[in-house]
């Protein structure tokens, strides 16, 4: 072979006792085959074979079989985030004339999938309150496909009784998904609970730190594989080796980081509850949530993120006051080893319920930084909130808090 011949072939190397831990990037999009018959044959080398890059290479089935194993499903699909993840879940599975009920608390673009692109496609959807499991058997209908659901509730935390809905569901003949970026496999496992479909969101927990976007789909019936995989294919969408391998590296250390995010969480959503300008605590390990019983029936443990709501007088100040954190950053996503926190609005996000507290909802997000000085900078917030309270009220601090 001539030196030109051979830049182009790839000489075989023994891999014999190579045996690394960490998991290979293979970059693909040609694969190719021994002769024209196996080429021919390649179709029947189904979901499990490798037969172009886009369907799959031995990084992102690594990536997969670790998620199918910990959701106790059947088999996964990787998606280029978890919002894909969301939107493929549901498209294989409904067409026009069909009916979908989704949780009114969905992470909201998956509301305005619903509301734009469903019904575009003729699917008539409605929402249901996450709290009400005879609003879902309610507003069931013959056509009903789909339920979908995501617990706890985006921002709000509301936890379902996804048994029941999913019971409810089932008897109609309809399938259901559920978004479970919050608890992560480690914290609930829907597939366990009556759920058909579980999605990830792994640019969050699963990730971990806040450079890579992904999300999963995994399902528990061989039945569904097909459709999830032809759509997939159809739309030519893939994920790259080289994200899964990040997603990979991250996943090694879930269980701690959650751990020990959930730990803090904790504590802080506790402290945070005495404080006077703190009208709510929205985390569902608190006994006193309304949502706490179902959760600690169903899941596994809490995490990283939960919100609060200030007290209406001071709302005002709050994104003044925001300024004042110094390591908690100021950012959307979350689930990464930094702390993060966000004002969300979530007024226009709901149909099915009303939301009667504040309309102003800070989500915080914990991360690996120092329990102390953590918590240091949420007193620096606190007293920010409340200083500018006094302020814009003309009130002593101390009055402040009475009238807060
Ligand atoms: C962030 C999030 C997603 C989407 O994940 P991306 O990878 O950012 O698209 C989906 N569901 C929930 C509940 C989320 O919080």
């Amino acid at each position: 072979m001539n030196d030109l011949t051979q830049c182009v072939l790839t000489p075989e190397v023994s891999t014999a006792g190579f045996d690394p831990l960490g998991v290979g990037v293979h970059r693909a999009s040609t694969i190719v085959f021994k002769d024209a018959a196996a080429y021919a044959a390649r179709g029947d080398r189904g979901h499990q074979g490798y037969s172009y890059g886009l369907y799959g290479t031995p990084t992102t089935r690594t990536l997969e079989a670790k998620l199918t194993s910990l959701e106790r499903g059947a088999w996964t699909f990787l998606a280029p985030s978890g919002q894909a993840a969301n939107a493929l879940a549901i498209l294989p599975f409904v067409a026009a004339g069909d009916h979908v009920l989704m949780v009114d608390t969905a992470y909201p673009p998956m509301r305005d999938l619903a509301e734009s692109d469903l019904r575009r496609l003729g699917v008539d959807v409605e929402f249901f309150d996450p709290l009400s499991p005879e609003d879902v058997a309610r507003k069931m209908k013959a056509n009903t496909r789909l339920v979908w659901c995501e617990s706890p509730g985006s921002t709000t935390m509301e936890i379902m009784d996804l048994p029941t809905v999913a019971a409810i569901a089932h008897q109609a003949g309809a399938l259901v998904g559920v978004d479970n970026t919050w608890a992560t496999p480690l914290n609930f496992k829907p597939l366990l609970h009556g759920a058909d479909i579980v999605t990830e969101g792994l640019t969050k927990f699963v990730s971990g730190h806040s450079d890579v976007l992904m999300g999963s789909i995994t399902v528990k019936d061989s039945a569904l594989i097909q459709p999830v995989r032809a759509l997939i294919g159809r739309m030519g969408i893939g994920v790259s080796p080289d994200d899964a391998s990040l997603v990979l590296r991250g996943f090694e250390t879930l269980g701690v980081r959650l751990r020990h995010s959930e730990s803090i969480a904790l504590e802080f959503a506790r402290k945070m509850a005495e404080h006077p300008l703190v009208s709510q605590v929205l985390h569902p390990a608190l006994e006193t949530f309304p949502g706490h019983a179902v959760w600690k029936r169903d899941f596994l443990g809490s995490s990283g993120v939960f919100s609060i709501t200030v007290a209406e007088a001071a709302a005002g100040q709050v994104s003044a006051a925001l300024d004042a954190f110094r390591l908690f950053a100021i950012g959307a996503s979350w689930g990464g080893t930094r702390s993060l926190v966000a004002p969300m609005s979530i007024g226009r996000f709901r149909s099915a319920t009303s939301w009667t507290g504040s309309d102003l909802i800070l989500r915080l997000s914990i991360g690996l930084e120092d329990r102390e000085e953590l918590w240091a900078d949420v007193e620096r917030f606190l007293k920010a909130l409340q200083e500018r309270h006094a302020e814009a009220n003309n009130l002593s601090p101390k009055a402040a808090v009475r009238h807060g």
